[in-house]
């Protein structure tokens, strides 16, 4: 890559007369012949604007010899005894004619400036959804205080005001019934009757009616089809200039550009070939058979509120079995700034017999007032 190097000569101000933007050639004020001197900010030196894209100096470089010569004669010295700046390349103090000594001072402008142009800062977080974010942040300590809060619990005296128990017999037979059944799942097999609600077999007989059906859909590849996507790539278009500078300590700068690569999104189509599909129907044989199964022809529920729970009669036939369910609560009332009730439900008969009704039960009870029996106190 061709690189193209220029010096942009810097401007000066006399802090004897006040004489503004004096080109650096000048090593003396053109109005009061003061020299320049590394005091009052005189050596520091301004090259003006440049282009943020790209680096480069706003300002036309210098062509003619002399200014080349001085801007390649090295960091500028200072007079031990008039402080007048010098060419680094002169021993003698052009303004007093002193030499220049061990201890003659050298102007000093730091290091090189950055290689690329200053990337643009990070775009500030939007102040929109920072604000957002501290709303959630707000809602969720607002229901993590809630749920904190709701969660406390306190302890109060309850008394058991109500048992109640529900028994409930099903009476079920084994029963001939027609089902379908695909022809290849099927296998002629006797039934057997259940002996005391145990042992039956559900059998398959009678097979017949048989005729095709649709049982599924299948996937035929029929073809193929192009798909195509429009994706984006990078692709060099063209160049970009990229300026860096660095001050050669003298009054001049030493700006080095080149044409780098400049590279702009493309879209494009990706195509693919593919296999089409389409749905096809499966069929199979279908058939009605007879089998057997359980079904319910009886129900009996009793219910009460005494302390001796009883199943309700229900006598089975020869090819039944009875099927029984059992349901239990108990009533605890208590007062927590008003007349409250918790309902708890025994899982056994023996844990339902343990409850009597006027009994006195420990609850624990939360802020959002649901309560709970004290655990190992009078649950057995
Ligand atoms: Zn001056
Ligand atoms: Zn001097």
């Amino acid at each position: 890559m061709a690189e193209r190097t220029r010096f942009i000569e810097g401007t000066w101000n006399c802090t004897s007369c006040d004489t503004r933007d004096i080109l650096a050639r000048h090593r003396s004020c053109p109005s009061c012949n003061n020299p320049r001197e590394e005091t009052g900010q005189e050596s520091e030196f301004d090259f003006g604007d440049v282009d943020a894209s790209t680096g480069k100096s706003l300002r036309e470089g210098v062509t003619d010899e002399k200014a080349l010569s001085a801007a390649n004669a090295g960091a500028d010295w200072f007079c031990d005894y008039c402080s007048a700046s010098n060419r680094g390349d002169t021993p003698i103090c052009r303004h007093c004619r002193a030499e220049r000594s061990s201890t003659s001072r050298a102007l000093f402008e730091g290091s090189e400036e950055p290689l690329e142009p200053q990337a643009p800062p990070p775009a500030p977080a939007q102040p929109g959804s920072r604000r957002w974010l501290y709303v959630g942040l707000g809602i969720l300590a607002f229901f993590g205080t809630c749920m904190f809060w709701g969660s406390r619990t306190h302890g109060v005296t309850g008394q058991v005001t109500t048992t109640e128990w529900t028994r409930t017999v099903h009476r079920e037979t084994f029963q001939r019934v027609s089902r379908e059944g695909w022809r290849g799942e099927l296998s002629t097999r006797a039934p057997r009757m259940p002996v005391s609600g145990s042992g039956e077999v559900a059998g398959v007989e009678n097979i017949r009616g048989c005729f095709p059906r649709q049982r599924g859909t299948r996937q035929v590849a029929d073809g193929t089809e192009r798909v195509c996507t429009t994706k984006t790539r990078q692709e060099k278009c063209g160049t970009t200039e990229k300026c860096t500078r660095q001050k050669m300590a003298n009054g001049y700068m030493k700006e080095t550009c080149r044409d780098e690569p400049k590279y702009c999104g493309k879209s494009y189509q990706d195509c693919d070939t593919r296999t089409r599909y389409r749905s096809e129907p499966v069929f199979d044989v279908s058939c009605t058979y007879n089998t057997y199964v359980w079904q319910q022809v009886d129900t009996q529920v009793e219910s009460g509120r005494d302390s001796s729970p009883r199943w309700p009669e229900l006598r089975p036939g020869v090819h039944d079995r009875l099927r029984r369910e059992e349901k239990y609560a108990v009533h605890i009332g208590y007062d927590d700034g008003g007349d409250k009730e918790h309902v708890h439900e025994p899982k056994s008969e023996a844990e339902f017999l343990s409850w009597k009704r006027g009994q006195s039960v420990p609850l624990q009870v939360n802020n959002f007032g649901s309560a709970d029996i004290v655990a190992g106190d009078a649950v057995r």
